[in-house]
């Protein structure tokens, strides 16, 4: 590899599948080295193994997010092994769409933890580092429900909201030194995020939602964020909201 992003070292959460596995495969095509982590160890190993094998470097490091010593073990790590920290893409979320009544606490509990307080630590976990650079750039998964709210969605909402606040504010913290801060708020990508929602109605009317497009491809996110974190370090691309031509 011979790019932009050689001797970058980027840390991918929800590497494991999706949009995170299509981003870590991006950035590497771009020369970064990579740090795979989530939850599912073996989907991380396959990856890894993929990169490998078409010449690139990837780390894994199993994660996860509501676990406080895992995130300080996946910043440990890839201090450990590259002694930088270039690009956080704090990708990792869950969406277990429910009306508020119908959905349980620990659910709400987990929603929370992962989508907003695991992206939140681990970027604190991350700054430090990336202050004593004098660069670095976070990179948050929001969706355009952070901005434009659904039903049945009301916590996964609220989560996504929150990421964009908190990447607002925590760009003017850090912009003086020299770190950047995009949040991505994407429409409906193709994915396996809608499996995973619990309540059975809701998921039937979001798969019907989703196949009434022509929905994103977890590339087209994936392109997304390498434009986003191949500019020059004057250029701080702070949001970008991407939906489906036909989502309306
Ligand atoms: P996927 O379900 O494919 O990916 C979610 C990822 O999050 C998985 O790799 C999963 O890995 C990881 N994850 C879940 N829980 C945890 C945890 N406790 N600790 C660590 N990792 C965890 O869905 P997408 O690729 O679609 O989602 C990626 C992001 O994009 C999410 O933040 C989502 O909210 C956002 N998004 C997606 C949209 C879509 O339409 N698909 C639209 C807008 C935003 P593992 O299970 O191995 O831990």
């Amino acid at each position: 590899f011979d790019s932009e992003l050689d001797g970058h070292v980027a840390i991918v959460t929800g590497a494991s599948s999706g949009i995170g596995e299509a981003t870590a495969t991006s950035l590497v095509s771009e020369g970064a080295s990579i740090v795979l982590a989530a939850r599912r160890e073996s989907e991380l190993e396959e990856l890894a193994a993929q990169i490998e094998d078409e010449g690139g470097e990837a780390l894994i490091v199993p994660t996860d997010l509501t676990d406080d010593t895992d995130i300080d073990a996946l910043v440990d790590a890839t201090i450990d092994a590259h002694d930088r920290v270039d690009i956080l893409v704090n990708n990792a979320g869950l969406m277990p769409l429910a009306h508020i009544a119908d959905v349980d606490r620990e659910t709400l509990q987990t929603t929370i933890d992962v989508n907003l307080s695991g992206l939140i630590k681990l970027t604190h976990a991350v700054i430090p580092t990336m202050v004593e650079q004098g660069s670095g750039h976070i990179v948050n998964l929001s969706s355009v429900v952070g901005r434009f709210s659904q039903p049945n969605s009301s916590h996964y909402d609220a989560t996504k909201a929150g990421v964009i606040q908190f990447g607002e504010s925590l760009r003017r913290d850090i912009a003086e030194a020299g770190i950047r801060v995009a949040t991505i708020e994407p429409g409906a990508v193709n994915t396996e995020l809608i499996e995973h929602i619990p309540d059975e109605e809701v998921q039937s009317a979001t798969e019907d939602l989703f196949e009434s497009m022509e929905q994103l491809a977890p590339e087209d996110i994936a392109r997304t964020i390498t434009f986003v974190v191949t500019q020059p370090q004057r250029v701080d691309i702070n949001e970008v909201l991407i939906r489906p031509t036909d989502q309306v």
